[in-house]
């Protein structure tokens, strides 16, 4: 069928994105995407990808991290818009799916202030226990 122009106009942003991000360097991430680094993947569409962190800071903690290679959260720009907003809904469906009824937390670390230590964007989910104010 014919494409509406919000359609039209949500692929274009989706093309720019792929093409501003094209030359970032790979992370490990990369190869969990292309699947020759086993990973315990828990949701993945055509966007994103959730799967367990390997170092659980909480009894649930996973990872939903974006297809293209976006380097971090301070890189992006209104192209990106769409994507990280389903990024965020995707965190929410998995932490229902989860049991984490009684609350979660949603961190994106950034650069060397941020404690950041994979250059794939990332948001962590963690719950299923009490977290506490101000983190570390
Ligand atoms: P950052 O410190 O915010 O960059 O978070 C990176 C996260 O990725 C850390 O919580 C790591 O434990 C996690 N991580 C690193 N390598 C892997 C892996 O191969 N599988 C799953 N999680 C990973």
């Amino acid at each position: 069928g014919k494409l509406s122009s919000d359609e039209v106009n949500k692929a274009h942003l989706a093309e720019e994105a792929i093409k501003k991000y094209r030359n970032t360097s790979p992370t490990i991430f990369s190869k969990i995407i292309d699947k020759s680094l086993p990973a315990d993947i828990i949701y993945e569409d055509d966007k994103c990808l959730v799967f367990r962190d390997i170092s659980p800071q909480a009894p649930v903690h996973f990872l939903v991290i974006p297809r293209i290679p976006i380097p971090r959260i301070s890189e992006v720009t209104e192209s990106d818009g769409q994507l990280l907003g389903h990024l965020l809904v995707v965190a929410k469906n998995t932490a229902k799916k989860e049991g984490l009824v009684e609350g979660y937390r949603i961190v994106i670390n950034d650069g060397k202030n941020g404690a950041q230590s994979v250059y794939h964007l990332h948001i962590h989910v963690l719950g299923g226990r009490q977290m506490n104010w101000p983190p570390g």
